[in-house]
């Protein structure tokens, strides 16, 4: 890999220009550190956060800077960090003061004290983290990295600067981080390093839910996710997340009757998806989409392994595990809940005959959701046979046809009867009765069935021939 340590492109950017000048008038010793250092070295698109060490205070620094940013809104400053943030041109410019920490080990929030450059680099988390340029004047652009950084870059590495054991159980956050970075970097993790992980995996239970959500939705955000979670599972991290996966894991017997292992199986789906879907929602729910089989298996003699119910079942703990990890209890959790509940039902299609009256069902129970759906089912072909494999995708070209035509004929994606309630008691004469709701859900199932367009005309007169079945005359006016 071709790392780039040149940094004079970066510091001749105006913004670095500004950077040397107020460090220097302001006479605080500073540092770019960490993630853009990192992120520069590897030719990494830069995310434009900087972060700046300052052996003083970083506030300071941070007001004295943002006057000379055309444009930049106010400092923000958070004073119990003893950090400031300037917005600029859609960057994070985040200073902070150089500082030493000491852990208590019932809280993952260090004392803090003002401390060196080495005392701040001695606390980050990774040695490829660690490194830092110089904004002074005397050496600017000088490169420090003190704990050989970069031949970790080189080698695809990730080390603690300092005893693993101690720095993972300071900050157990740090374990998620290893495996985040280990998979968006595609580094290895070292062993020892590794090891400290696992023998500290149940102190992630001191983390706050949130902070380990953002790192799971980064590691979902990688283009093969599989990667994290078998790290998740190895270390013995995901039993103290998401044990319902950890459930899924493993082949039973019985009858020489095997079932496949849900657990790879679900990452191979997780995997399989992110080519063709950015949404880290549709992610989530193909991570979740098989949950429900731990509770629900059974050995069913002569059928062998069922998972009777599983989608209705494995919904019902996404709800669970939304509430449990704090996330959003809104709409994204409905759509990863519909997505499990409605998981198999276009394999059941593409497995069979595909027929019109099931993908207008389909198009309209998913509503506006139907096209993640069958993304959804896509990625969840596993197959190992190739014959298997070829028709049930065809099978799902056809489906994707078979809903297009559907959209554009009966318009069943956003539903609305054709034919009101009150329409039907105004033709009838009718006071608010069950008759009404029969009438309307008769009309609907004409519709999706292909018995009558999804057309007022058409439903209108289902609406008679229904109502007359059912005893009804209508009203005079009507006549
Ligand atoms: P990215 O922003 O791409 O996720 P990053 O390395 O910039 O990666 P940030 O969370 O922005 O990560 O943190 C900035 C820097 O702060 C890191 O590079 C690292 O040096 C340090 N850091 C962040 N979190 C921790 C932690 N839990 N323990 C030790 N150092 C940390
Ligand atoms: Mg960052």
């Amino acid at each position: 890999m071709k790392l780039q340590t040149d940094f004079s492109n970066t510091l001749q950017d105006p913004l670095f220009k500004i950077l040397k000048e107020t460090v220097d008038e302001v006479g605080i010793e500073s540092y770019v550190i960490g993630g853009f250092v990192r992120d520069l070295i590897l030719g990494r698109v830069q995310k434009k956060d900087i972060d700046i060490v300052a052996l003083g205070s970083g506030i300071d620094l941070a007001k004295a800077v943002q006057k000379k940013l055309a444009g930049a809104k106010p400092v923000q400053v958070f004073k119990t960090y003893g950090t400031a943030m300037i917005h600029w041109e859609g960057m994070d410019l985040e200073f902070v003061g150089a500082r030493k920490e000491s852990y208590m080990p019932e809280s993952r929030n260090p004392e803090v004290t003002p401390g060196s450059l080495t005392d701040d680099q001695n606390r980050r988390d990774f040695t490829i983290n660690a490194l830092a340029i110089s904004l002074n004047k005397a050496d600017f652009g000088a490169f420090i990295d003190p704990f050989n950084g970069l031949d970790d870059l080189k080698g695809k590495i990730l080390r603690t600067p300092l005893d693993p054991d101690i720095t993972y159980s300071d900050d157990p956050l740090r374990m998620l981080r290893a495996i985040r970075f280990a998979n968006q970097l595609n580094f290895t993790i070292e062993r020892q390093s590794l090891e400290a992980i696992s023998q500290n995996a149940s102190r992630i239970e001191i983390i706050s839910k949130e902070r380990i959500v953002d790192e799971l939705h980064k590691i979902l955000a990688t283009s093969k996710p599989s990667v994290g979670f078998t790290l998740l599972e190895k270390t013995g991290l995901l039993k103290h997340i998401l044990p319902e996966l950890i459930a899924l894991k493993g082949v039973e017997e019985i009858e020489g009757q095997r079932h496949k292992d849900n657990f790879y199986h679900t990452l191979e789906v997780v995997d399989n998806l992110c080519p063709n879907s950015d949404n880290v929602w549709l992610r989530w729910a193909a991570l979740l989409h098989d949950i429900g089989k731990a509770p629900t298996k059974k050995f069913k003699p002569p059928v062998g392994w069922t998972f009777h119910n599983h989608e209705f079942v494995g919904a019902k703990m996404v709800y669970k595990i939304f509430k449990r990890l704090k996330m959003p209890l809104n709409e994204k959790m409905k759509f990863v809940q519909k997505m499990v509940l409605m998981s198999s039902r276009p394999i059941v299609i593409a497995e069979e005959q595909v027929n019109d009256s099931a993908v207008r069902r389909l198009v309209f129970d998913a509503g506006a959701s139907i096209d993640d759906l069958i993304t959804l089912c896509e990625a969840d072909i596993t197959t190992k046979n190739p014959k298997r494999f070829e028709r049930y995708h065809n099978n799902f070209k056809l489906v994707r046809e078979k809903i297009v035509a559907v959209e554009e004929k009966d318009h069943l994606r956003n539903f609305q009867p054709p034919v009101s309630g009150e329409a039907i008691m105004e033709f009838f004469g009718l006071h608010p009765c069950r008759e009404i709701g029969i009438i309307k859900e008769a009309i609907k199932e004409a519709i999706l069935e292909g018995e009558i367009p999804n057309e007022f005309e058409a439903a209108f007169e289902r609406m008679k021939e229904e109502g007359k079945k059912l005893g009804l005359t209508p009203h005079e006016k009507s006549v």
